[in-house]
């Protein structure tokens, strides 16, 4: 048996360690020239996203032995809307840092794998084909997915954030859900040090001038933030990323190619989480091919969440600022409790049962 895993991201690297685990030496391709090869961001974790599994971290290391070192926990989380302001005192999940860090997911991964990661190796999936008797898909691109036609884009997402320098509580997550700053979307500030934080602004591609409109959004949060912080807010880093698509492949597996992490449709459309779901669909990849597992069976439940999780993004995209306003007024107290606090439900998934017939 031979298994090329093209990228050593995410879902690539954990496939990899998978593998090795039941003797199985795969050869990994990546393009860049090291794991995390591209731009620093914060990303985050929410046990929210990830229920009935309420601890991610704490769930690879017991059950997969896969052992990553977050940046932070979450504790609060704050959300704004226009008008109003919710802290959400509940450890809510984690923080973690990717790219170019030795602290970086892809690098706490890679420190895990013993098979030596070919970089520089942008390979073609025709060749590995020809190669190899089996192949994990792990490029973090619906690319090749869609290429193959097995693809639904459901959307796609414009992404601009920059690295700021300022002092904050590494612990400490904010989240805006406000038309005027991220309409249909998202803004958020996540710090990886006491003096560090990257702050996004998130919306999904509805017009053609992307480019303008995404910068105007996010000066718009910038200069909200300086005053909101009180703090000048140095830009140390930029980045943009403009059509993200979100969206799932028909068939996670086609022959003995495995679409994993983004490639099957990790990212979960509600708020665009999906390093945990990348993580996993690595692990089931690698599971399947040493006979633990069908991949099909075991990415079942991710291809649920995700359309739970495209009910509650269509719902959110309906809403205006009046009704962020009431949402967000009403997670102080009862309502964000129940929501957040750590318990075996899966309240995302009930949400979206309501939101079907409206949606
Ligand atoms: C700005 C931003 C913020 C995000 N924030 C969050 C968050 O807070 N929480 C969360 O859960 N998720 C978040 N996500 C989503 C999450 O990062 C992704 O779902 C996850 O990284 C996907 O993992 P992957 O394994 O599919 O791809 P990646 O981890 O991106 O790895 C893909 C690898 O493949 C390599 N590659 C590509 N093409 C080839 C080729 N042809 N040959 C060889 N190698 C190749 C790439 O260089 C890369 O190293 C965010 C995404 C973005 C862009």
């Amino acid at each position: 048996m031979k298994v090329a895993i093209m990228g050593a991201g995410l879902s690539g690297l954990s496939a990899a360690i998978i593998l090795e685990r039941y003797g199985v030496s795969p050869v990994i391709f990546e393009k860049r020239s090291q794991a995390g090869d591209r731009f620093i961001n914060a990303e985050a974790m929410l046990s929210l996203l990830t229920r009935p599994i309420i601890d991610p971290i704490r769930y690879l290391s017991e059950e997969f032995q896969i052992f990553l070192k977050p940046i932070s926990h979450i504790n609060p989380i704050i959300i704004h809307s226009e008008n109003v302001q919710t802290i959400i005192n509940e450890h809510v999940g984690f923080t973690n840092i990717r790219g170019r860090n030795k602290n970086s997911f892809e690098a706490q991964l890679a420190s895990q794998v013993t098979s030596k990661i070919r970089f520089n190796a942008e390979v073609s999936y025709e060749d590995l084909l020809e190669k190899f008797t089996h192949v994990i898909m792990a490029t973090g691109d619906a690319s090749y997915a869609i290429k193959l036609h097995n693809y639904r884009e459901d959307l796609s997402v414009s992404l601009k954030g920059a690295t700021v320098e300022g002092v904050f509580t590494r612990s400490e997550v904010s989240v805006w859900l406000d038309n005027n700053l991220a309409p249909k979307g998202y803004a958020y500030l996540i710090p990886f040090s006491d003096t560090e934080a990257n702050i996004v602004v998130a919306v999904p591609d509805l017009t053609n001038e992307v480019d303008e409109t995404i910068t105007d959004y996010w000066n718009r949060f910038y200069d909200l933030l300086k005053s909101h912080l009180n703090q000048s807010l140095k830009i140390t880093d930029q980045f943009q990323i403009t059509n993200y698509k979100i969206g799932i492949c028909d068939s996670p597996r086609i022959g003995n190619t495995f679409f994993t992490g983004n490639c099957f449709g990790a990212i979960m459309p509600f708020l665009g989480f999906g390093q945990f779901e990348s993580i996993l669909t690595g692990i089931y990849a690698a599971y399947d091919i040493c006979g633990l597992g069908k991949y099909d069976a075991l990415t079942e439940p991710l291809r649920k969440s995700y359309q739970h999780s495209l009910i509650l993004r269509r719902g959110m995209e309906a809403l205006n600022n009046q009704a962020f306003d009431f949402i967000v007024a009403r997670m102080n107290g009862y309502l964000g409790k129940q929501l957040f606090k750590p318990s075996g439900h899966d309240p995302l998934k009930w949400l979206s049962y309501l939101a079907r017939p409206f949606v």
